[in-house]
């Protein structure tokens, strides 16, 4: 059972980002928080700061902390293969009253290894700010998130790029053994891999390999070769590694078809 002890709702996010900064415990949408036995001191309510919107503005897709997963799922302001993708990263999270739960400070903050979500962030190039160390890159805050602090929005970008995301599970509603999303645009492939089972990571390698015009099989070798894998009460690591190049080569294959009917964007 979650037990919170204190229960702020401060109408502005200096004064959360302060009580956090204090050693208070941010509350999202409480799906992770009251899963297990869990004793708050000081719980800050973020719903009262205006963080619930989605929007888009000069080029970019910006998300506050407090939207739902279900409403950025539901979200017409995507391009459409963009839209697709990011579904897909979304719509294995358990069911529909969950993900209406499930908000983006959450999912961004708790930075789950398994998560298919930030693997499609890390493909998009996405930003995160937060209240106190501001800007950061997708894989800035995936290396080494801040220790106390508010994220304030996702941003995306808001082009016509070609994006897949692909995953292997074992049924529809458990986690990701291994993910995968990939983005095309102007000429560049980001290839994010995560589930590892640590979080997602650009596949370096492979993004070279697949500027240099390499077929879809030789990228997604390149993946499975260098990223690191390991093995866990749900997958093996050589498991991993064989469904990394499996599933980056489909994702290369489907950006590269869906770039090629639009005329390359
Ligand atoms: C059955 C089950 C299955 C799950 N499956 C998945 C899955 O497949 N993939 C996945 O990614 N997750 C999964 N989760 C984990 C979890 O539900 C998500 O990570 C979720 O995003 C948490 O979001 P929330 O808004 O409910 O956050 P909360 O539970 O409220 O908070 C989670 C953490 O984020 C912090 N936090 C929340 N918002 C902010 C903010 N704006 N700024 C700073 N810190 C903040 C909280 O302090 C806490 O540390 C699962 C959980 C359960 C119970």
């Amino acid at each position: 059972m979650l037990r919170i002890d204190h229960y702020r709702t401060p109408e502005t996010i200096e004064e959360a980002h302060r009580l956090v900064a204090a050693g208070a415990t941010a509350l999202g949408g409480l799906t992770l928080l009251k899963h297990g036995d869990r004793r708050i001191a000081v719980g800050v309510d973020l719903s009262r700061l205006g963080l619930e919107y989605i929007k888009a503005e000069g080029g970019e897709i910006r998300l506050g902390a407090m939207t739902s997963a279900r409403e950025a799922e539901l979200c017409g302001l995507f391009g459409p293969s963009q839209s697709a993708a990011l579904r897909e990263s979304l719509r294995h999270l358990v069911g529909v009253q969950f993900r209406s739960h499930v908000t983006i400070g959450g999912l961004l903050w708790s930075r789950l290894g398994h998560s298919d979500f930030l693997a499609f962030c890390l493909a998009s190039d996405a930003l995160v700010r937060l209240y106190g160390a501001g800007e950061l890159s997708m894989e800035a805050f995936l290396e080494k998130r801040p220790a106390a602090d508010i994220v304030a929005e996702l941003v995306l970008p808001a082009d016509a790029g070609s994006y897949a995301f692909e995953s292997v599970r074992t049924s529809f509603s458990d986690r990701s053994l291994l993910n995968c999303a990939v983005r095309l645009a102007g000429g560049k492939t980001r290839i994010a891999v995560g589930a590892r089972p640590a979080p997602a990571r650009l596949a370096a390698e492979a993004m070279k390999e697949a500027d240099r015009g390499a077929d879809a099989a030789r990228v997604g070798r390149a993946a499975a070769e260098t990223l690191a894998f390991s093995g866990d009460v749900h997958a093996g690591a050589d498991y991993r590694k064989e469904v990394c190049a499996a599933i980056v080569e489909r994702a290369v294959e489907r950006v590269r078809a869906q770039d090629a009917a639009e005329g390359g964007k």
